[in-house]
C-alpha cells in the first residue's frame, strides 16, 4: 500500500490536468459518442482507462499508434494481447484483405482451415482443432465438451483466474474458503458453487482433494497466471496437475491465450506440458476475431462418439450449444494461417523476449533507485510490476497487493508521455516490431513516476 495518499491525490490532479490539455479532440469525440453509447464507449470496460475520457485512436502500425490529437504513442498494451503481433502486420493484412475481397463467411470451409489447424498442431502437439471468434467462446465450448465426455458437472478453476466471460470461471474463494462470485460479476446466472470448484494456484493438496470427489469434468488453468499480475508456477505444479487429472479421469484444459507470449507453442511447448486441450485466441488472427482450441485425438474421439456425429447425432449438431454463425469464417482462418506462418514465427520470439527483459531491467532499476516496495516479473515477451516487495505465489497474494488509485496514476503518467500500458494491471507486452528505443521511452518515464512518489 502506498502510504502518502495526499501526495498521490496531488500528483493525480496534475496528470489529469495535463491529460485534458493533451487530448481535447478525444474529449470532443467522447462527448459526441455519449449520445448513443452508455459511458461513451462501445464496450463497458473501455470506461476504465485513467483520464476523463478514453484516448481515441486514429491509426496504428507495429508497436505505435497515433491518437485523434495527433500524438504518437508506444503501445505496450497491444490490445491486451489482441495485437501482440503488432498493429497491421503486412502479411496478415494482405491475407485478410485478399480473402475479404473473395467472400468472408459461408458456413463452408476454405482450404485455410486445415492449413491453420496444421500450423497449430505443429506448435502445440495437439492433433485436432476447432475455431471460434474469441478465446471466451473456445473456453465455453471446451467446458461443454468436457462435461459431455465425462458426464460430470463441475469445473475447477484457480482463484483470481480470468478466462474471458465464462460464467463458471467467475468464482473466487472467500476468507472462509467457500466458493463465491467474484466482485463485479454482472447478473450471475446461478450461484457459483453449483458449477465451480476453486483452488489456489500451486495448491496441490487442494487440487487433489477437489478432483478426488469425482465431480469435476475439467480443470481450466493458465500455465502461469497473467490476469492478476503475473504469477509463475512453482516447480512441480504442472506435473502434479497432470497426474491428478490422470488419476481421476479429469480433462486438463490449458488456456494459452496470454501465455503465447512465452514461445511459439506457449508454455505448453516451452515447458513440455501435456494438456488434453489447449485454448488460444486474441492475437492469432493478426488482429481480427479468431480463436481456437486443440484436442488430443483421444478426447476428440470421445466427443465424436458421444455425439454420434456420423449417425443419428448429425441432426442436432447445429444446436448443441457449441458453435457460432461466424465461427471458423474464411477471413479468420486466412488471418490465422498468415499470422502463424509469416508473422508470429519462432524467429521473432528471441527479439520480443529480449525487449521484455530490457523493460523489466528498466523497471527494476527505478524500483531499486527509489526503494519502492515493488517487484517486477517477466514471462517471455510480457512483464508486469506489482505493488509488493516479492513475487506473488498465488492469486490472492497478487490481488491483495492491488492499489487502484496508484495504478491509475502510473498509467495516466505514462499515457501523458506517449506510452500505453495495459489497463487493469501493470503489464507491458512486446511485439515483433517493438524496439529498444520504444522500451527506453517507458524506462525514462517510469523512473520519473517512481521518483514523483518516493523521492
Ligand atoms: N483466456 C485468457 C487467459 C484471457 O486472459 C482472456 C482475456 N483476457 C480470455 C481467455 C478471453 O479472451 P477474449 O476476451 O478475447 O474472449
Amino acid at each position: 500500500m502506498y502510504e502518502d495518499r495526499d501526495r498521490l491525490t496531488t500528483l493525480w490532479g496534475e496528470e489529469l490536468q495535463l491529460f485534458r490539455e493533451l487530448h481535447p479532440r478525444s474529449g470532443e469525440l467522447w462527448e459526441q459518442a455519449r449520445a448513443h453509447l452508455p459511458g461513451g464507449v462501445p464496450m463497458l470496460w473501455m470506461a476504465k482507462w485513467p483520464g476523463d475520457w478514453p484516448v481515441y485512436v486514429a491509426d496504428a502500425a507495429g508497436a505505435h499508434f497515433r491518437c485523434a490529437d495527433g500524438i504518437d504513442h508506444v503501445d505496450l498494451c497491444l490490445g491486451d494481447t489482441g495485437a501482440m503481433v503488432g498493429h497491421a502486420p503486412a502479411a496478415s493484412v494482405a491475407a485478410i484483405n485478399e480473402r475479404l475481397a473473395k467472400g468472408a463467411t459461408f458456413m463452408l470451409p476454405t482450404a485455410d482451415a486445415a492449413a491453420a489447424a496444421g500450423l497449430l498442431a505443429e506448435r502445440f502437439g495437439l492433433t485436432e482443432w476447432q475455431f471460434t471468434l474469441s478465446a471466451t467462446d473456445a473456453n465455453r465450448h471446451v467446458l461443454r465438451y468436457a462435461r459431455q465426455a465425462t458426464g460430470r458437472r463441475k469445473v475447477l478453476v484457480i482463484d483470481h483466474c480470468y478466462h474471458g466471460t465464462v460464467d463458471e470461471a467467475y468464482a473466487t474463494l472467500d476468507d472462509a474458503g467457500r466458493v463465491v462470485s467474484r466482485r463485479g460479476n454482472i447478473g450471475a446466472p446461478v450461484p457459483l458453487d453449483e458449477t465451480t470448484v476453486v483452488v489456489e494456484f500451486d495448491d496441490v493438496t487442494g487440487l487433489e482433494a477437489a478432483l478426488a470427489t469425482g465431480e469435476v469434468a475439467a480443470v481450466l488453468v493458465e500455465p502461469a497466471m497473467t490476469n492478476v499480475g503475473i504469477v509463475l508456477p512453482q516447480p512441480g505444479w504442472h506435473e502434479a496437475v497432470r497426474a491428478a487429472c490422470d488419476r481421476t479421469g479429469t480433462i486438463l484444459v490449458i488456456d494459452e491465450t496470454h501465455t503465447l507470449c512465452a514461445g511459439p507453442g506457449g508454455m505448453t511447448a516451452r515447458d513440455g506440458l501435456r494438456p488434453d486441450v489447449v485454448v488460444v485466441g486474441k492475437t492469432i488472427g493478426g488482429g481480427i476475431p479468431a480463436a481456437a482450441w486443440g484436442m488430443t485425438h483421444e478426447l476428440a474421439e470421445r466427443v465424436r462418439d458421444s455425439l454420434a456425429w456420423g449417425g443419428e447425432g448429425r441432426e442436432d449438431l447445429d444446436v448443441g450449444g457449441v458453435g457460432g454463425t461466424l465461427a471458423g469464417n474464411a477471413v479468420s482462418l486466412a488471418g490465422i494461417r498468415a499470422t502463424l506462418a509469416e508473422v508470429l514465427t519462432p524467429e521473432v520470439y528471441p527479439g520480443m523476449i529480449a525487449r521484455a527483459a530490457e523493460w523489466t531491467a528498466g523497471v527494476q532499476a527505478a524500483i531499486d533507485e527509489f526503494g519502492a516496495p515493488w517487484q517486477v516479473t517477466q514471462l517471455g515477451a510480457r512483464a508486469e510490476y506489482s505493488f509488493r516487495p516479492t513475487a506473488p505465489v498465488n492469486g490472492r497474494e497478487a490481488a491483495d497487493a492491488e492499489d487502484f488509485a496508484l495504478q491509475q496514476y502510473l498509467h495516466l503518467h505514462a499515457l501523458n508521455r506517449g506510452i500505453l500500458v495495459t489497463p487493469f494491471h501493470n503489464m507491458a507486452l512486446m511485439s515483433p516490431a517493438t524496439t529498444s528505443a520504444d522500451v527506453e521511452r517507458h524506462t525514462v518515464a517510469f523512473r520519473q513516476a517512481v521518483a514523483s512518489l518516493y523521492a
